[in-house]
């Protein structure tokens, strides 16, 4: 490792696709979410004595030049590289501009696309010589401290031997404590907090962030991956949970949270903890967080609201009840209903997360979501195109029950990449289009979008800004529009 700096970690985030298309990608202007993983890999690398640098090629897309100066000034002896399913191609491509400027270099890659493949990935490029499986802080810190030894005993990831065979140490054995990791180091994402948006009309105010006081998620529906966190939950405590928003708030003077985690009420007590706190020690910050109908009430849901909850999103995939209950447990369609009238008596905004396209799906199932969707008060809502990612069960027999384009660029919820049997892809996409373009021509839905006009200003002055753009995606359903 002669020339290379081993306290310089240089973690990356690559964009996806090619640069060009980034200024055509509705989804880009919809939604810029910090890479908060790597945020809090840096933070704890930091903390232990290594210098290490972010590179977010989503928010700041015409990156290569950027990554190549950075390598020729740090000499990193580590490159981390944070890859989903569709980005992976893109951090190979990046892994080889680094090792054509720095040869001895080592390239670790993470996220859940690679916790699900794990040998696979490292089969899929030479360039690549680590995969890290779960949780990234400590893996990434052991293979700092190694500078660039063999892992023989590093937990948590997948390496080459020298003879070239690939070897697995599997997951790590203990897990971290949340409330003993530093707060993320979003000073290193360059731009921020101005730098990232969360979804249009999603947020009151600006600036905002994401944050994520909780890992993992107990259940195990048909069409998640849970290779990263696995079935576990772990969570930050109420404390800890006040000290990080006081922290954004002072630091980066964030008015507005949106919670990433799977579950955020799973664990009542810490909730309420944390209400209690932002009600008695007010912040002046709101908050959005996603939940399960079965883990919310009246009450709970009222102290949200009074601690600064805005708006609660709910997972509902299906408003076909049969095709539901062969995705997820409890696929009571009533409760859910009861939950997003409940939230919204509570004065909190609904939004409800859907997909369309699952194993099973079809035209009437297709047409009951609807029914159900537009029966419902909801505020909001996001329709995903059903996409069978590696780790989720799914995955494993996706190919008997429909047939499947495993084209890994493609696969970003924006196609329909599986076609269920009895389906069309063409007919998918008239019904995905029929299915927004019906929830906007409703009264109130119309009226619920113009009282953002004082209720989330910043959001119309976004939306004005590209209002062409998003047009064309409501009638044409391309992310990547002209
Ligand atoms: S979809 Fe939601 S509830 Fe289901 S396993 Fe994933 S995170 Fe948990």
């Amino acid at each position: 490792m002669d020339g290379l700096n081993e306290k310089n970690i240089l973690l990356l985030h690559p964009l996806g696709y090619q640069v060009e298309a980034a200024k055509r990608d509705i989804s880009r202007k919809a939604n810029i979410m910090p890479p908060l993983g790597l945020a809090s890999i840096a933070a704890y690398l930091d903390q232990a004595g290594f210098n290490s640098s972010i590179l977010d090629c989503y928010a700041h897309p015409d990156a290569d030049a950027c990554f190549v100066q950075l390598l020729r000034e740090l000499r990193p002896a580590l490159l981390g590289i944070s890859v989903t399913t569709a980005s992976i191609h893109d951090g190979v491509r990046m892994a080889g501009l680094a090792k054509a400027e720095l040869p001895e270099l080592k390239v670790a890659v993470g996220g859940p696309h690679v916790s699900a493949l794990k040998e696979k990935v490292l089969e899929f490029s030479a360039l690549l010589d680590y995969a890290v499986i779960g949780e990234g802080e400590q893996t990434l810190l052991e293979l700092a401290q190694l500078g660039g030894a063999v892992p023989e005993r590093v937990e948590g990831v997948v390496w080459r031997r020298g003879d070239g065979s690939i070897a697995n140490n599997g997951y790590r054995t203990t897990a971290l404590v949340l409330d003993e990791l530093p707060f993320p180091a979003y000073e290193k994402l360059a731009g921020y907090p101005d730098a990232y948006k969360l979804p249009i009309f999603n947020y009151p105010k600006a600036p905002n962030s994401s944050c994520i006081s909780s890992r993992g998620c107990p259940y195990s529906c048909s069409y998640c991956d849970r290779s990263v966190f696995r079935r576990t939950f772990r969570y930050n405590s109420a404390d800890y949970l006040y000290r990080h928003l006081a922290y954004l708030k002072d630091r980066f003077g964030i008015r507005h949270i949106n919670f990433y985690d799977d579950q955020f009420t799973f664990h009542r007590g810490r909730v309420e903890e944390f209400c209690r706190l932002m009600i008695e020690r007010p912040l002046g910050m709101t908050f959005n967080c996603a939940v399960r109908a079965e883990h919310v009430d009246r009450e709970l849901l009222q102290l949200m609201k009074a601690a600064g909850c805005w708006m609660v999103s709910l997972g509902i995939e299906s408003g076909d009840e049969e095709l539901l209950s062969q995705h997820r447990q409890n696929a009571n369609l009533d409760l859910l209903a009861e939950t997003i009238r409940t939230i919204k008596s509570c004065g909190i905004r609904t939004k409800g997360l859907l997909m369309m396209g699952l194993p099973g799906e079809n035209e009437a199932s297709i047409r009951r979501s609807m029914e159900y969707v537009y029966s419902l008060p909801i505020d909001d809502f996001n329709l995903a195109k059903f996409t069978p990612f590696p780790g989720s069960p799914i995955y494993e027999n996706i190919r008997e029950l429909g047939s499947f384009d495993e084209d890994w660029p493609k696969m970003d919820c924006m196609h329909f990449q599986f076609v269920p049997h009895g389906m069309d892809k063409e007919r998918l996409e008239q019904l995905f289009i029929e299915f927004y373009k019906n929830h906007f021509r409703r009264h109130r839905v119309l009226w619920g979008y113009l009282t953002m006009l004082w209720k989330s200003p910043d959001s119309w002055r976004r939306f004005l800004a590209s209002a062409g753009q998003f047009i064309r995606f409501a009638v044409s359903n391309k992310r990547y529009g002209g």
